[in-house]
């Protein structure tokens, strides 16, 4: 398509050597500190301008081509507290200690490994081929995408520290084949909330539960009647997902503990589908605590909230077809409905006031999915044998998964970076 690809091959041979290092030494959230300083030596290293500490450990590139539009690129950084077992040779090790001080294993269950990898390639891309191209591009490498950390670097002073971008374009890798690539327009991602739910009992011996209020028996009630609410509570047909997550309780099989405390994820696709299902947690873990005779009301707080992702209409119709023209109508699709899975990207295009695009693709073996076609895995979801993201199984495939998600970038870019098609040869300086 244009010559922003030149090149490409020769660097694909770096860019596995450089994923298989980010694999092995994945970092938590906000402690991206090695991956951040190896993002800012490789930009520099490119030619690009390069501001590190932002929103605490993401590093934003800027490199500009002449006047034009300015186009946003983003990758996430950080791991997950998960124990690998993929058995790469490759794999993760490494353990870390969390925000409430507990030291855990971390993996790059996520991918993140693979999006730092991708847009560092097609950063070096865009240097090299500097004369294939007009405008500017701003290059986020954003910390703690796990825990929403997008705000961090939008009130670090984003919009005002650095260009302000007309489109703003991310990519997420998938547990469907490699060379799947696609998205819809509206809706892509859903609204989450996390909520910490601390329910009271009274605590005692075990040998006498009659003394005692037990919230090990409260917490599965609760647990068991929150599956209720998506499924009798929420029309057929709507996105809508309740999940307890983790439940700690006691510390001995003798001991009934005062306290137990759920970790609940909420995930919803409109406003009114959300304030439905908080209202139902809400109501479930009160009315359980009045059944089991609890004497104090259940703390009820929400830690995390994501947006919806949404897709700008007409944004989306320029990347897919940028990626239909460049990949052939096969491998791009559009999906029937947004993923439950959700995402902090939201907070560029919001602080910006610019369109966004988001978009997911592949980054599994073929062979692992038995000749299931992309129709199918459309209609009827992926597989639950294959591993997806957050799984301590999830192990996307560097060849061609890498060089794939630097294409994916460049091309969703091409059209609003006024790429010339062949040689330009005009002999500007770089
Ligand atoms: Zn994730
Ligand atoms: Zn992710």
């Amino acid at each position: 398509m244009t010559d922003l690809f030149a090149g490409l091959d020769d660097r694909l041979p770096a860019l596995h050597e450089l994923y298989r290092d980010l694999h092995a030494h994945p970092e938590l959230s906000f402690q991206e500190v090695r991956t951040a300083g190896i993002v800012a030596s490789r930009l520099r290293g490119q030619g690009w301008e390069v501001t590190e500490g932002v929103g605490g450990t993401g590093v934003v590139g800027v490199l500009s081509s002449g006047d034009g539009p300015v186009v946003l690129l983003r990758a996430d950084m950080d791991g997950l507290p998960v124990l690998e077992e993929t058995g790469l040779p490759y794999a993760s090790t490494r353990t870390a200690v969390d925000a409430a001080g507990n030291e855990v294993p971390v993996m790059h269950a996520c991918g993140h490994d693979v999006h730092v990898t991708c847009l560092l390639g097609a950063t070096a891309q865009l240097a090299r081929n500097r004369d294939a191209w007009q405008g500017t591009v701003v290059a986020v490498f954003q910390p703690a995408e796990e825990i929403g950390g997008a705000p961090a670097v939008v009130q670090d002073g984003f919009a005002e520290r650095f260009p302000r971008a007309d489109v703003c374009l991310g990519q997420h890798v998938s547990p469907i084949p490699a060379g799947a690539v696609g998205t819809r327009p509206g809706p892509v991602m859903a609204a989450a909330d996390t909520l910490r739910v601390r329910l009271f009992g009274r605590g005692g011996h075990g040998s006498r539960p009659e003394s005692t209020v037990d919230p090990v028996v409260l917490a599965a009630a609760v647990v068991t009647r929150l599956q209720s609410v998506v499924a009798r509570e929420v029309a057929a047909g709507s996105l809508a997902v309740v999940t307890v997550g983790a439940i700690h309780a006691g510390t001995k099989a003798n001991i009934i503990p005062s306290t137990a405390e759920l970790h609940i994820s909420v995930r919803s696709e409109t406003a009114a589908i959300r304030e439905q299902l908080l209202a139902g947690v809400r109501r479930i873990v009160h009315g359980e605590a009045v059944a089991a005779g609890a004497d104090r009301e259940p703390e009820v707080v929400v830690t995390e909230t994501f947006p919806v992702t949404a897709n700008d209409p007409a944004a989306t119709a320029t990347v897919l077809g940028a990626f239909t023209d460049t990949f052939g109508a096969g491998p791009v699709f559009t999906l029937p409905q947004p993923v439950t899975g959700s995402e902090d990207f939201a907070a560029f295009g919001a602080a910006l006031g610019a369109p966004s695009v988001y978009w997911l693709f592949g980054g599994l073996d073929h062979a692992a999915f038995d000749g299931l076609d992309q129709a199918a895995l459309l209609e009827n979801g992926v597989p639950s044998h294959i591993p997806s993201n957050h799984s301590p199984l999830f192990a996307p495939a560097p060849d061609p998964t890498i060089e794939l998600g630097v294409r994916y970038l460049l091309t969703a870019a091409a059209p609003w970076l006024a790429v010339r098609s062949g040689r330009a040869g005009d002999g500007r300086e770089d």
